[in-house]
C-alpha cells in the first residue's frame, strides 16, 4: 500500500512539473513567470507593494465623521492602495475573479501582522464587510469572507457573517466621491442583537479608501451596542488627506 502510495506521489510531481513546463504560474501583475516562494505576485511586483504598519492616527482620519471617534482603536492594514499599480491588480483579482488562494493567503499575512503588533488588544469576533445577497449570490463570493477566514486561520478569531447584513443593493461606489459614497452607504447595514454579547470585535475588508462605508458600519454598530470597540483590518489603505 505504501509503494503504491509513494508511486502515486512521485507521478504526481511528474505531471505537476510537467504542466507547470506547458502551463507556467504567471504574476497576475506582470505576467512573468513566478517562482515558488512568490505566489500570485513575482518579486520585482512584490517589492513595489508598500508596506502600512499599525497605524492608529490613519483610523481616526477614517472615522473622523463618525459620532465617537474612540469606536475605532486600531486599523491593521497591510498595503497602501495605488493606482495602476500590482496592489490595485491584487484588489481586482480578488474582488472579481474568486481567487480563493489569494484571499487566504493575505488574509494569513494580515493575521500575522496583527498577532506581531497586537500590543494586549484582544479581538472577540471577526466581521467581514458583507455584500448584498444578490451580488453575493451573482459574484458567488464575498471577497472579505475570504480575508476574514485567512486571518482566522493564523489567530484562531472565529468568523461571524450574522452579525451585519448588507440591507441595501448600493450602486458599486468606484465612480463615486466621498459625499455620493457616504448618501450610498447611510441605512444599508443592519446588526443582529448578537452584537450585545461583545466588547472588542474587527471588521475585514478589502480596501478602505475614503472611508464611507466603515463609517456607516460603525454609526449601524454603535445604535445597538455603545460600548464596543472595533479594529480594522483592511488588505490595503488609501492615503488619508
Ligand atoms: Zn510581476
Amino acid at each position: 500500500m505504501s509503494r503504491l502510495y509513494a508511486l502515486f506521489r512521485q507521478l504526481n510531481i511528474l505531471f505537476k512539473a510537467f504542466f507547470h513546463l506547458l502551463y507556467p504560474d504567471l504574476c497576475i501583475h506582470c505576467k512573468r513567470e513566478l517562482t515558488s516562494k512568490h505566489p500570485y505576485l513575482c518579486y520585482s511586483c512584490t517589492m513595489r507593494l508598500k508596506l502600512i504598519k499599525w497605524q492608529k492616527q490613519a483610523a481616526y482620519n477614517i472615522v473622523y465623521q463618525s459620532l465617537n471617534p474612540n469606536l475605532v482603536i486600531y486599523i491593521c492594514a497591510l498595503y497602501k492602495f495605488e493606482e495602476s499599480e500590482p496592489i490595485q491588480t491584487l484588489l481586482h483579482e480578488l474582488k472579481y475573479r474568486f481567487n480563493r488562494g489569494l484571499g487566504l493567503h493575505y488574509g494569513k499575512e494580515l493575521g500575522a501582522q496583527y498577532s506581531s503588533e497586537k500590543r494586549n488588544h484582544p479581538i472577540e469576533i471577526l466581521v467581514p464587510v458583507p455584500v448584498h445577497a444578490r451580488k453575493k449570490f451573482d459574484r458567488g463570493y464575498n471577497q472579505s469572507e475570504l480575508l476574514a477566514k485567512g486571518i482566522s486561520t493564523t489567530t484562531g478569531i472565529p468568523v461571524s457573517t450574522k452579525v451585519l447584513k448588507k440591507i441595501k443593493n448600493t450602486k458599486t461606489q468606484t465612480q463615486l466621491n466621498k459625499t455620493e459614497r457616504l448618501l450610498n452607504t447611510i441605512g444599508s447595514f443592519s446588526v443582529s442583537e448578537e452584537i450585545m454579547n461583545y466588547k472588542t470585535i474587527a471588521i475585514v475588508d478589502d480596501v478602505v479608501t475614503t472611508g464611507a462605508t466603515i463609517n456607516a458600519i460603525c454609526q449601524a454598530l454603535m445604535q445597538k451596542n455603545n460600548n464596543l470597540q472595533i479594529t480594522i483590518f483592511s488588505l490595503a489603505l488609501a492615503q488619508q488627506e
